[in-house]
């Protein structure tokens, strides 16, 4: 068997460790995962009685348009319903734009560090890979810009960004955009857009009847809680999302997570009490950051990209060993540091003591 030479090269996506692997692999039974960005709160009791619903009709396609997720959803945004694409996750929207927009002869511009589903997804299409660096954690846009040419076709901004979870500011984008050409599709993730406090983080949706190039990606699997049923969506002008639709699989989003995905939307108000308990997590974190020395970078998500200074295999290692998974900053392109996901108050406790423990000797 020939595989195309160019999918070898595009990496394997190698996940947090599963909960149940590593109670099996060390032994334990008390095990917490702050590796993946899932919302340790669960998700809305309404989603999981939604599926309950669902459970009579498994035998029957899905509805392949997602209608009724896609009328309630766009009024819940105020954008018109053919303006929406859902996916298996907003991960299948990132694939379904690379195979739309990018092949041999193109480029796309990202940062790096960020996202790893930009890069693999072009390398698969074989488009060139501009990736500028990140200027003190955060996006350089003007890098970003200088480096669209003629053959140029998508530029991927993760905001907040995924590892480092920094935010892009209003009038930085604003500026950005007026840059970039109109032959150009700018790809907004924002998988933490519900995470977000700062009042200098875009809202972009207003954005959209001027620039027909953007597409905005949000997903159901961070604050929603509901990573488990692999749902997301896209919000751009009609003719991208005509564009992904022909190459969209026929059933990509299944009957249970359109169900809980209407239900999770219907309840606002678990997405509010999750951002409040998150920031009250995240001042839990960085206040004994802080207080240690620990440099952090300053996250509007449900992670903390934390300089251990330290080697990252081993601290995660060892962090493994106490029962608690986070992810090596090493995989992630941030060597000596840990990405953290803001857990629970308690599961921040336990993890607090764990890296205490790991660290001691080398803190103030
Ligand atoms: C988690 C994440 C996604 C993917 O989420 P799905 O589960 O596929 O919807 C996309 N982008 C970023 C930056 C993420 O962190």
């Amino acid at each position: 068997m020939q595989p195309k030479q160019r999918i070898l090269e595009a990496p394997v996506y190698q996940p947090g460790k599963p909960i149940e692997d590593v109670k099996r692999e060390l032994g334990l039974t008390e095990v917490i995962k702050l590796a993946s960005n899932e919302n340790p709160f669960g998700c809305s009791p309404k989603a999981v009685e939604a599926i309950q619903k669902q459970l009579g009709s498994l035998a029957i396609y899905p509805d392949g348009g997602t209608l009724e997720l896609r009328w309630e959803l766009a009024k819940f945004l105020n954008v018109e319903p053919d303006q929406l694409i859902f996916g298996n996750g907003s991960d299948e929207i990132i694939l379904m734009i690379a195979r739309a927009y990018l092949e041999k002869g193109t480029n796309t511009v990202m940062a790096t560090p960020t996202f790893s589903q930009y890069r693999s997804n072009a390398i698969v299409e074989g488009a060139e890979l501009r990736e500028i660096p990140l200027k003190d954690g955060v996006h350089d846009l003007e890098a970003m810009a200088a480096a669209i040419d003629a053959n140029t076709r998508v530029v991927w901004i993760c905001n907040p960004n995924n590892p480092s979870g920094t935010i892009v500011s209003e009038a930085d984008f604003l500026a950005f955009l007026a840059k970039v050409p109109g032959h150009v599709l700018v790809v907004l993730d924002e998988a933490y857009y519900e995470y977000v406090v700062a009042p200098e983080y875009p809202q972009t949706i207003p954005l959209l009847d001027k620039y027909p190039n953007l597409i905005i990606l949000r997903t159901f699997s961070k604050i929603y809680g509901l990573a488990a049923l692999r749902i997301g969506y896209g919000i751009a002008s009609k003719e991208i999302v005509g564009h992904l639709n022909h190459v969209r699989e026929p059933f990509n989003t299944s009957t249970l997570a359109q169900a809980a995905a209407r239900a999770a939307l219907a309840d606002q108000a678990f997405v509010e009490k999750c951002r409040d308990l998150n920031r009250a997590g995240y001042q839990q974190l960085t206040a004994q950051f802080e207080a240690w020395g620990l440099d952090f970078y300053p996250s509007q998500t449900n992670f903390i990209l934390v300089n251990i200074n330290r080697d990252s295999d081993d601290v995660f290692r060892q962090l493994l060993q106490q029962g608690i998974i986070v992810r090596s900053g090493k995989a992630l392109g941030f060597p000596g540091y840990q990405r953290i996901t803001i857990g629970s108050a308690e599961q921040n406790e336990r993890l607090l003591k764990a890296l205490g423990s790991v660290l001691s000797g080398v803190l103030k």
